[in-house]
């Protein structure tokens, strides 16, 4: 009886998820938080950028997350997805889900792409069934491992990483990399704060095949400093671990760039940053200003990267373009 209780239950709970998911209007007005990226910073102040709950946490399978890390501001992010209902399953990290509906919106806007979300947040539990189907399926761990990550060693688990899809590319494999649409993304997602984070080169030191349906966010100024020195992330980090948390947090692409570039020409290193100096603003202006190309501003490499207060009506953010991302286009096309 009490079976048949929780049963129907869930069958009531189901109902009015699907009625409210119909009800949705598809010019509904966005919510004021979904109307522009994210001002706030993804990790709380005294949080690392290097730690779990820091946007340039590094996961592999030599560096596991922890069992029990779930990241505490997952939400859905408003982007299409190959069917309807999929995208209530699927979750980011706040600041990384308001980058993603920039990212497939600008797809649209400027390529005409469109663009599907299919696979965001996995707990360790998930993770670890996926990974015991597979070896099931292959006979052993060491044949598993090369395609799916061991629990703990997937990055999705940060909830900083999506796996995206496009109508023309519905299976998550390489051939997504030739198309127009994973041709875009792998030009253009370090400008939203993404990087392909399995490229083909890289796999001796990813630990991954290539995986051009993979993205990662980092944030803008790291994304769009790892895509300017083709890197992976191992790498990248590497080379910035031992930065002071301000510079992690307020350095611009071109100052990690510079300070990279001259660590793998294993230049004399000249900079070196106080760990709390008294103007922080200045330091990094000083410490970037070497390495701007010729009629970049400080400020506008600053604003490149961290345009907050961003304008309320900006050119990247067009609502009625982003809702019919999730309105007739992408259904259509799904379907
Ligand atoms: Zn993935």
């Amino acid at each position: 009886m009490k079976k048949l209780w929780s049963a129907l239950l869930a069958l009531l709970l189901a109902c009015q998820m699907m009625a409210g998911l119909a009800e949705e209007p598809p010019d509904i007005e966005l919510p004021e938080e979904t109307q522009g990226p994210s001002a706030e910073p993804t990790a709380a102040p005294g949080v690392s950028w290097l730690d779990m709950d820091g946007i340039l946490c590094l996961v592999n399978r030599d560096k596991k997350i922890t069992k029990a890390y779930v990241p505490a501001d997952l939400i859905t992010p408003r982007v299409a997805t190959r069917k309807k209902g999929m995208e209530e399953k699927i979750l980011l990290r706040r600041e990384a889900a308001r980058a993603l509906e920039e990212l497939f919106a600008a797809a649209q806007r400027e390529a005409n792409h469109i663009l599907y979300a299919a696979s965001g947040y996995r707990s360790f539990g998930i993770q670890q069934l996926l990974f015991n189907t597979k070896v099931e399926a292959v006979g052993s761990k060491e044949a598993a491992q090369r395609t799916v990550a061991p629990a703990g060693a997937s990055e999705h688990q940060l909830g900083l990483a999506m796996d995206i899809q496009s109508p023309n590319q519905l299976n998550l494999n390489r051939a997504f990399g030739d198309t127009e649409e994973g041709k875009w993304v792998a030009e253009n997602a370090q400008r939203f704060g993404f990087i392909i984070r399995y490229q083909k080169d890289w796999t001796k030191i990813t630990g991954y095949a290539y995986e051009p349906w993979h993205i990662r966010y980092v944030g803008v100024a790291h994304a769009k400093a790892m895509h300017a020195l083709q890197i992976p992330m191992e790498t990248y980090i590497e080379h910035i671990a031992s930065l002071p948390e301000y510079v992690l947090r307020g350095g611009t692409d071109y100052l990690f760039v510079g300070l990279v570039s001259d660590r793998l020409a294993e230049k004399p290193v000249v900079q070196s940053f106080p760990s709390a100096p008294e103007d922080a603003n200045a330091v990094l202006r000083a410490a970037t200003v070497p390495y701007l190309p010729e009629g970049t501003s400080y400020e506008a490499a600053l604003w490149a990267v961290y345009p907050t207060p961003r304008p309320t009506a900006g050119p990247r953010v067009d609502l009625d373009e982003e809702t019919s991302l999730f309105s007739s286009s992408a259904g259509d096309i799904a379907d």
